[in-house]
């Protein structure tokens, strides 16, 4: 039924890239320097603040149009795949834990399929769901009773500081311009209201011995290339920038943790043999280092 996940994430394609980058997204320096050739779109670095990025973005007409008919993923699933069911009570458990609190208004951005808007319903949360798939859009209004809304935050008008919490799961890699997303964000956020994120850790200690292997054997090395930086993302945060991203948004990072791999728990069995040693091999070293290719994080919008 499922092809392997990998080339579920390629028959998506690239995301659209009609527009050349000027400036650095986060800290509007000028000096992006060229960091490794990809297929669609190089990875450039900006000498000033740090920041991973594409060399190249799509319009907002460009990025709505790909993503309409498009079924939006949880991380590397599709909708109605039976284990994004299992994914979101997963994400809602790490919402539950960070937040400590049960109940209040939830938005989630990116809301896909509506899996995770559900299962914080059942844990008596009032719940609104942005997202730009018209196809996954459809899907939510059978899954949750959620307020949903076909679009971004540009064309979302509630009333400000009404929210108790925003959860953007494996969003952020995807904007086109991070800091206006995370400002509306943070203005629909009450004082004190929680932004919960996951996305994907360019701080990770390997990522380095990767980018060279990368660059000395592409060929070789083209498929986990491919799988760590996926042709739909634009922008790769660590946590300096993170943290630097927050400040510009107005809310103040609170936590920033490992979280091991979506495929660590969900479809390791979808992998050939080699690959699933693999991942197990890196999954021990990430618990030696205390690190993870994927990160979860926290932040708050102050109090007065
Ligand atoms: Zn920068």
């Amino acid at each position: 039924m499922h092809a392997s996940v990998i080339e579920a994430v390629r028959e998506r394609g690239p995301a659209p890239a009609d527009r050349k980058r000027e400036r650095c997204p986060l800290c509007a320096s000028e000096r992006l320097q060229h960091c490794l050739t990809l297929p669609h779109n190089p990875l450039l670095k900006c000498a000033d603040c740090g920041l991973s990025c594409t060399e190249r973005i799509g319009s907002d007409e460009a990025v709505a149009e790909y993503y309409r008919d498009r079924t939006a993923h949880a991380g590397k699933l599709e909708e109605g795949n039976e284990l994004a069911a299992a994914m979101a009570s997963f994400q809602a458990e790490l919402l539950s834990r960070v937040i400590s609190h049960e109940g209040g208004r939830l938005l989630e951005l990116g809301c896909a399929a509506g899996n995770l808007l559900a299962a914080m319903e059942q844990r008596g949360w009032q719940c609104w769901g942005v997202e730009l798939s018209e196809t996954s859009l459809q899907a939510a209004s059978s899954t949750t009773h959620a307020t949903l809304h076909l679009g971004t935050l540009d064309n979302f008008s509630h009333p400000l500081e009404d929210f108790d919490c925003i959860a953007a799961f494996d969003l952020l890699a995807h904007l086109t311009d991070p800091v206006t997303t995370l400002r509306q964000a943070a203005s629909l956020l009450r004082p004190g209201g929680w932004l919960v994120l996951s996305t994907v850790n360019e701080g990770w200690p390997l990522v380095p011995v990767f980018q060279r292997l990368f660059s000395l054997l592409p060929d070789q090395t083209a498929g986990l290339r491919d799988e760590m930086y996926e042709a739909q993302h634009y922008a790769y945060f660590n946590k300096s920038t993170l943290t630097r991203l927050m400040r510009e948004a107005g809310l103040d990072l609170h936590t920033v943790e490992p979280l091991a791999p979506f495929s660590a728990h969900y479809f390791r069995h979808q992998y050939r043999l080699t690959k699933r040693l693999a991942l197990t091999g890196m999954l021990g070293l990430d618990r030696l280092m205390g690190a993870s290719r994927k990160m979860l994080v926290a932040a708050r919008k102050p109090l007065g």
